[in-house]
């Protein structure tokens, strides 16, 4: 979500995602078909196809297979025209779901008619990174909507905006029958993908929408949300963003309640955007498979929105999955530190020319111009994933592209259309059809029917919680 890099400008990027990149993937698309599906027709028979699993045994940890490796390794050294028409009839059999997608605060935040769902119409080409047309290009099978609201609302409290963005979501997945199916299990997902539409998941960004209430919790769940952020920026009364110095050095014993309560509805506990000792105290706590919606590699981008490797190798045994994020200042250390040294002179300037803005501006632009923002790459990107697939096991990996919700984007994986090229990367990196199919939208598909399976004995053991921050944090009793 935006902030989510500290990125003020919107210079990078914004040429590449014009019409024309739309275009080029189109044409390239057609024209390899005749000549690639042939190809590579053998190879999918004799590995990926023959070796896709029945949905039962798609909930299962991928396993190797010697055809599967064998497809994919000999496509290692082709073409990226190649690699993309295998990897496209690798989507067509598997549902590639994205974690974090901004559209709903894209549509509040339009500058002419904000709020407006009928406005801001997803058939024709947007001005932002999401549209049906891009979807479609993308091959995106299911995708959990970020209904974020900010940490700072000061109109009011954090519940009435929370219920709006899943208002304006809700009413966007009504809004095109023909191409959205709300889902609210891995299996309505499923049945989507099967139907050719997209399954469509509500995650909340972040904790402080339930304004310390349990009972505000399950009201979510009942409107339909599926996971949710356990922080944004701002550290809440129970938990420690990462952004910030730790106050409670992980998650109080309400937070620590808030994790049990979610497990026994059903709701993914997304652990983006916390402090390493919430991960840590989350990982604990949970009886169900977490994830980080939107999330890289720390060894890789030292970056506090980013997992490191100490939390990284829990996943294996919580069944976890970290969705890699693709916003450049995460997955390129360049970028960061370039951020980072932008940061520090805004910083300075200010207290150099204290009030005087034109001053300040000067300085910055002249700093800027000096030194140009470095290019993130798919390459970068795919550096995460393998750290993670090094680390955690190909088994816990995922996509959270963070669509709308940053203002400059990774060279190649300028908006919704672009995954293919991603994963036509991995091909060339050795991964294996099973692992892209993990990747894709397996993985996290298995976390959610593990945590749907948790809930299901959970709400057999337990009632709702009746438990208060003030009896437990703050020790008062009724
Ligand atoms: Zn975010």
């Amino acid at each position: 979500m935006l902030n989510d890099g500290g990125l003020r400008g919107r210079e990078q990027g914004a040429g590449s995602r014009g019409q024309e990149a739309g275009l080029r993937d189109t044409s390239r698309t057609a024209s390899l078909s005749a000549f690639s599906r042939k190809q590579i027709a053998p190879l999918l028979f004799a590995g990926c196809v023959a070796a896709l699993p029945t949905p039962a045994a798609a909930q299962q940890p991928a396993k190797k297979t010697a055809a599967t490796s064998k497809a994919t390794q000999d496509l290692r050294n082709t073409t990226l025209d190649v690699r993309l028409a295998y990897v496209r009839r690798l989507l067509r059999l598997t549902p590639l779901v994205d974690g974090h997608n901004d559209l709903p605060w894209a549509m509040r935040e339009e500058k002419e008619k904000p709020l407006d769902v009928e406005a801001y119409n997803l058939r024709r080409k947007t001005k932002g990174m999401t549209d049906i047309a891009r979807l479609r290009q993308g091959q995106v099978g299911g995708q959990f909507w970020s209904v974020y609201i900010p940490g700072d609302m000061r109109d009011s409290g954090y519940a009435r905006v929370q219920l709006e963005q899943i208002d304006i979501a809700r009413r966007v997945i009504a809004r095109y029958p023909d191409v959205f199916t709300p889902a609210l299990t891995a299996a309505d997902v499923r049945k989507a993908y099967a139907q050719g539409k997209i399954g469509s998941l509500l995650g909340m960004e972040g904790g402080h929408a339930i304004e310390n209430s349990l009972g505000a919790l399950r009201a979510y769940y009942d409107l339909g949300v599926r996971y949710m952020t356990l922080t944004h920026n701002v550290t809440l009364d129970w938990a420690d963003a990462a952004a910030g110095p730790p106050k409670h050095g992980g998650l109080t014993n309400f937070g620590k309640e808030v994790v049990r309560e979610m497990n026994r509805l059903g709701m993914l506990v997304d652990l983006s955007h916390v402090s390493p000792g919430v991960m840590s105290d989350a990982l604990n706590t949970t009886e169900a498979p977490v994830i980080f919606s939107h999330s890289s590699a720390r060894a890789v981008t030292n970056v506090p929105r980013n997992v490191p490797d100490s939390i990284l190798a829990r996943l294996p045994k919580n069944g976890g999955v970290v969705m890699v994020t693709f916003v450049p200042g995460f997955v390129s250390q360049k970028v960061a530190d370039h951020d980072a040294a932008l940061n520090r002179l805004r910083d300075s300037v200010a207290k150099r020319y204290p009030g005087d803005n034109d001053a300040q501006f000067k300085a910055v632009a002249a700093w800027r111009q000096a030194n140009p923002t470095p290019i993130a790459t798919i390459s970068d990107v795919a550096d995460h994933l393998d750290r993670i697939k090094q680390v955690a096991g190909a088994a816990h990996v995922g996509m959270g592209g963070d669509y709308d919700g940053i203002t400059e984007t990774v060279q190649g994986l300028e908006d919704v259309s672009k995954y293919p090229y991603l994963l036509a990367e991995l091909v060339k990196r050795g991964w294996t059809d099973t692992e892209l199919r993990g990747l894709a939208g397996e993985n996290v598909l298995r976390a959610l029917s593990r945590a749907e399976a948790v809930s299901a004995r959970l709400r057999k053991e337990r009632p709702a919680s009746t438990k208060t921050i003030q009896l437990l944090d703050r020790k008062i009793t009724p």
